[in-house]
């Protein structure tokens, strides 16, 4: 049997569609984005995040500081932002350089901006199973899922990968649709045998082929988010060959990337909402 590939390109650029409209309606929204050094990876996120900004008519801000810039200048720089009236949702993209400490900088962020969900008043939110601001791409696997009717309910979810920016936050989401999720990390014994119990797979994990063929069950739904650069480009997390086992399969590039930004767009958009009082936020 060979999966259906899960059509993560073109969903987003209906969603974007949809994000367009909304901008309109709405007038104008800001979004800025901080980065901090030059890692190149990093860089190239911020111009596909730049770039589908503009093209839904969102105002996207591009602030780009050196790497020796220090934690209080950082922090100065997302005052000034949060207090920016024109700016409605924020992100400072991960990782930054060691000399900073992240979890101060993420705590500084207005939560009502915090496009990435990474606040601690977001994520403990979304832990109550009241989410506001949820990150791009456990947004984006939940919105895949639902568009090619995956069951979840009752269904065995088994996440590789724990992070605060994937694992975690897609948990918690798979948990309150009453999946039975299980996490793995890097401390997991014997990862084949869990992730072989699993209806749904998803992998985050940032390693090349931590998934094999021999490693899913026949029928299986496998969600891979890994973006590993190597000299064939860019390939996932999962061996390619899973296909021939798994029922419906998440392609590298053209999965789950372009849906991660397709929600961060519509984050902006909900940021928005948020500070025009069209939604409620706990405490705003
Ligand atoms: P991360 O912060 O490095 O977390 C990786 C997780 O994998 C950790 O929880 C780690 O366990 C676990 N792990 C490491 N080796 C393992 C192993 N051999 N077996 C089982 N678990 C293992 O990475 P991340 O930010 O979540 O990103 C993961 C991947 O997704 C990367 O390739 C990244 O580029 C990609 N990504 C893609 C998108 C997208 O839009 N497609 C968005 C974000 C990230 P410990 O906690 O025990 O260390």
């Amino acid at each position: 049997m060979a999966a259906t590939l899960m059509d993560g390109k073109g969903l987003a650029e209906r969603i974007r569609a949809e994000i367009a409209e909304e901008v309109r309606e709405l007038g104008e929204i800001g979004l800025a984005t901080v980065l901090v050094g030059d890692d190149p990876a990093s860089d190239i996120y911020i111009r596909l995040k730049h770039r589908a900004a503009g093209e839904v008519g969102i105002n996207a801000r591009d602030i780009r500081l050196s790497s020796q810039t220090t934690e209080d200048e950082l922090l100065e720089q997302v005052e000034q932002l949060n207090a920016d009236d024109a700016i409605d949702g924020l992100l400072v993209q991960l990782p930054l350089p060691d000399h900073i400490d992240e979890a101060r900088v993420i705590r500084a962020l207005d939560p009502m901006k915090d496009v990435d969900g990474l606040h601690p008043l977001n994520f403990g939110q979304l832990t109550l199973g009241r989410p506001t601001h949820v990150g791009a791409t456990p947004m984006g696997i939940m919105r895949l899922l639902e568009e090619y009717d995956v069951p979840l309910e009752g269904a065995r979810v088994v996440v590789v990968g724990r992070s605060d920016i994937v694992g975690k936050p897609v948990s918690l989401l798979l948990l309150h649709a009453n999946a039975t999720v299980t996490i793995c990390h890097s401390r997991t014994r014997d990862l084949p045998s869990v992730t072989r119990e699993a209806d749904v797979l998803v992998v985050a994990v940032g390693q090349a082929g931590v998934v094999g063929r021999e490693d899913v069950c026949e029928g299986a739904t496998v969600v891979d988010i890994g973006m590993n650069r190597g000299e064939d480009g860019v390939v996932g997390d999962v061996d390619p060959a899973v296909a021939e086992a798994a029922g419906l399969f998440t392609p590298v590039p053209g999965g789950v990337g372009p849906m991660t930004i397709a929600m961060l767009l519509r984050s902006a958009v909900r940021a928005g909402r948020y500070r025009r009082g069209l939604l409620a936020f706990p405490g705003g």
